[in-house]
């Protein structure tokens, strides 16, 4: 039962206070208004030009403008590469890359508006501006205008985010070497790229720029391509990324990044030694750190761990009594949909109700062409756990609607336990896995076996039919490919 114990909001208490208005914090605000409880939102955001908004990284910096240049670039490049097969000629194509920022920032100021709309329909108070948590569960609250006010809550969230991580050898000082935000603002397409960080922001950034016309070199500092994922996914998408012109260089350490008259000196070191690299722009994205500056009194009682994240339970608990903590900022997953499920079980447990967030069931995507996708675990992660297990893998070359999409790229992969045939992990890239991924987070969050997914009817011919087919070629049943 929501919390009948409710605090009448006044211009300074609320029930909750949540600091940070990001997609952990936002839905944390709207759950707990949706419970009954008198919440504030405080949000310090604002973009370069000056102008405020709710949305945090992901809304504005993040998820939502990087996935629309992925999509207008996407449509460039297969326009040029692709229509003719289709039998469409198509002369004359040209770029213009202000209209496609132009959609992009249309997308990005729709989209953190509406979260007011959101708020304003759930009664939720926004308050633009910095959040500070003092002992007691005061915060201070110092609007964009500098005025400041005094706020009490009996329950505060913090969900102050991250920050991109600056590399001491490329600091962010000149316009030429820039953090994924300044990525997704370029006016004119460089000639000559380079990426810093061949992780899952680099090469979504890597691919934006490559389709609209740039030479992109990527370094990466660790040997492995995509060491977080399924190896054997890692490799087919490295063999596609190559094909599209990504020159991938792993073991690369970058050592220097020197702005001059004629481009970006880079240098790095690999197994062959030092080698030097010239271009006219470097992204480095290489990771993100917790955000926490200036959020915590002296005195609020919080505690961060060794790596900067602020320090919680399995159920975002800080150890302060009434003070919980989620999303970036937190351990886990820097991910929006990680972020938004701690948010929304803090805001049903503050309300006295059920709240859980599934760690072992969160779902990756990496929103490049071919897209990745997986859930649970990798085959070298069970192989580890030393558990019997079983792989079943479905090519999308024999899949009728990625043919007729002409994206037949890549294959689905299921891996389940030989004893009691649990899947325990779904690895896809290929057209639309970032969509298909969620059949595969439903089935495991259900404890599904693989037979529960072979006897589930696929509607034909769709993408999904893959999973479908991959869940029957892991006990080798496949229909439509060569079981192995
Ligand atoms: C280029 C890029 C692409 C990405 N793509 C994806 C994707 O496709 N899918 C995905 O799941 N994730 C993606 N991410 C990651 C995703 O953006 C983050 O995981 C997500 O934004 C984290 O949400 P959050 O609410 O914890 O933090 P944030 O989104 O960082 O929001 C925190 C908010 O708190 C505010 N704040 C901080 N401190 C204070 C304070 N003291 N007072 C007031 N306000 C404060 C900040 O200004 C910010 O608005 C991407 C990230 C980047 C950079």
């Amino acid at each position: 039962m929501p919390n009948e114990d409710k605090q009448p909001a006044t211009a300074d208490s609320f029930d909750v206070i949540v600091i940070g208005g990001g997609p952990a914090g936002y839905p944390a605000a709207i759950r707990a208004a949706q419970n009954k409880l008198s919440v504030a939102c405080i949000d310090e955001w604002k973009n370069h030009d000056g102008s405020a908004a709710f949305g945090g990284t992901c809304l504005n910096a993040g998820c939502i403008p990087s996935k629309a240049l992925l999509e207008s670039s996407e449509l460039f490049h297969r326009v040029q590469e692709e229509f003719a097969t289709h039998g469409i000629k198509v002369s004359g194509t040209t770029l213009d890359l202000a209209q496609m920022q132009k959609r992009k920032s249309g997308i990005v100021r729709t989209m953190t508006q509406g979260i007011l709309a959101l708020f304003k329909a759930a009664g939720v108070t926004p308050l633009q501006g910095h959040g500070k948590l003092l002992a007691g569960r005061k915060v201070e609250f110092t609007a964009h205008d500098g005025k400041r006010r005094l706020l009490s809550a009996k329950q505060v969230v913090l969900a102050s985010g991250s920050a991109p991580i600056e590399l001491r050898s490329a600091p962010f000082k000149s316009p030429e070497i820039v953090d994924s935000w300044g990525a997704l603002e370029f006016e004119s397409v460089p000639k000559r790229l380079a990426v810093i960080g061949a992780g899952v922001i680099g090469l979504e950034l890597g691919s934006v720029w490559r389709r609209l016309g740039s030479e992109v070199v990527m370094l990466e500092a660790l040997p492995e391509f995509l060491a977080i994922a399924d190896q054997q996914l890692a490799k087919e998408a490295l063999r596609h990324f190559k094909k599209q012109g990504l020159d991938i260089r792993l073991g690369a350490k970058v050592t220097g990044a020197t702005p001059g008259t004629g481009g970006v000196q880079v240098t790095y070191e690999d197994a062959k030694g030092v080698q030097q690299l010239t271009v006219d722009r470097v992204v480095v994205a290489v990771g993100r750190r917790p955000f926490t500056q200036d959020l915590l009194a002296a005195d609020s009682g919080v505690q961060l761990d060794e790596r900067g994240f602020i320090k919680v339970d399995d159920t975002c608990r800080t150890g302060v009594e009434g003070v919980w903590a989620i999303g970036d900022c937190v351990r886990g997953p820097m991910l929006a949909h990680k972020g938004k499920e701690e948010g929304v079980m803090v805001a049903d447990l503050i309300a006295g109700l059920y709240g859980e967030t599934n760690y072992k069931v969160i779902p990756s995507v990496i929103y490049t062409a071919p897209e990745i996708a997986w859930v649970g675990l990798t085959e070298e992660q069970v192989k580890a756990s030393g558990r019997a297990y079983k792989v079943g893998v479905f090519p999308f070359l024999a899949s009728g609607r990625a043919r007729a999409m002409e994206q037949a790229a890549g294959f689905a992969k299921v891996v389940a336990a030989r004893d009691d045939d649990e899947i325990l992990g779904v690895h896809i890239v290929g057209p639309l896995a970032g969509e298909l991924i969620a059949e595969a987070v439903l089935a495991m969050e259900y404890s599904a076996s693989t037979e529960d997914l072979q006897r589930t009817i696929h509607a034909h011919p769709t993408l999904a039919e893959a999973v479908h087919e991959a869940a029957l070629a892991a006990d080798k049943r496949a229909i439509d490919s060569i079981n192995r």
